[in-house]
C-alpha cells in the first residue's frame, strides 16, 4: 500500500504473506484464469548485473552460485584425472527440508560428500546485530569453511591444508549442530557420510537482490577441485 494511505501504525508493521498478492492486470476471475493456473509459481524477475570490485547482483544467486561452483569444479577436474570418482550434483528443493539432497545422496552413495551453499557475509549495516551472534564473513575474502559436528574433521583439515598451498584465502565459521544446508542430509545418509560445507559469501539473502562476489566463486570451484585431487581410495576419513 501507498505510504500516504497508511497509518502511522501500519508503517511500522511487516506485511504478512497472507495479505500479499499479485495483480495480474486480469478484468474479473475468468480472465485470470486464462492466464495462469492454481499452483503457478513467480519470481520477481530481477536480472543479472555485475557491480563494482568483480561483486554481481542477481537473484536466487542462492544457490545458482552453488550449482554454478559444482560445475566449474567439475570443469577444473575433467582435465586432472582425479583418482576419486567424482560427482556433480545440482539439488533441487534444499530450501523446504533439503529434499533433493536426500534422494542423490542415497542414490550414489558416496564415501565423502562437499555441499556448496551460500552463507551470511556479515559486512554490511544490516548485520550488526547479526554479526555478534555469527563469525565475521566478508564478500570477496574466501570460501567460508564451516566447523562444526555437521563436518567430518579430517576432510575439514584437508580442505584447509589445499587452501594454503594453493593460496586461496578461506574464512572460518563454527556451527555447534546440523547446518541447515544439503552438508546435513549428506551427513546422515545411510550409515553416515564424510561431509564439508563450502559456503559462498552472499549479502541479503532470500531477497531478489541478492549479492557475492565472482571471485570467491573462482576461488570455491578451484578449492573444491584441487581438494578432489588429492583424494585416493586409500584416503582415511576417521577422525580419530
Ligand atoms: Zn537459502
Amino acid at each position: 500500500m501507498a505510504i500516504h494511505m497508511q497509518s502511522p501504525e501500519q508503517r511500522k508493521q511487516l506485511v504478512e504473506l497472507k495479505d500479499l498478492f499479485i495483480d495480474i492486470g486480469a478484468k474479473d476471475k475468468a480472465d485470470a484464469e486464462a492466464m495462469v493456473e492454481i499452483g503457478d509459481p513467480a519470481v520477481i524477475a530481477y536480472g543479472f548485473e555485475e557491480m563494482a570490485n568483480g561483486i554481481a547482483i542477481g537473484r536466487a544467486f542462492d544457490d545458482r552460485a552453488g550449482a554454478f561452483v559444482v560445475l566449474e569444479a567439475a570443469r577444473l577436474l575433467a582435465k586432472e584425472n582425479p583418482n576419486a570418482e567424482v560427482h556433480a550434483v545440482a539439488t533441487v528443493q534444499e530450501e523446504i527440508g533439503l529434499r533433493g539432497a536426500r534422494t542423490a545422496a542415497f542414490g550414489i552413495n558416496p564415501d565423502i560428500g562437499i555441499a556448496v551453499d551460500v552463507t551470511f557475509a556479515t559486512d554490511h549495516p544490516n548485520m550488526t546485530e547479526g554479526t555478534k551472534r555469527k563469525s565475521r564473513i566478508e564478500l570477496g575474502k574466501g570460501p567460508v569453511l564451516t566447523r562444526g559436528p555437521n563436518i567430518n574433521a579430517k576432510l575439514f583439515t584437508l580442505l584447509v591444508e589445499t587452501a594454503k598451498e594453493e593460496n586461496i584465502p578461506i574464512q572460518i565459521n563454527a556451527t555447534p549442530g546440523g547446518t541447515g544446508t544439503d552438508a546435513n542430509a549428506i551427513q546422515i545418509n545411510r550409515s553416515g557420510v564424510s561431509t564439508a560445507l563450502i559456503g559462498i559469501p552472499l549479502r541479503y539473502m532470500h531477497s531478489p537482490c541478492e549479492l557475492i562476489s565472482l571471485q570467491d566463486l573462482e576461488a570455491c570451484s578451484k578449492l573444491i577441485a584441487k581438494t578432489v585431487e588429492k583424494i585416493t581410495p586409500e584416503t582415511n576419513f576417521v577422525p580419530f
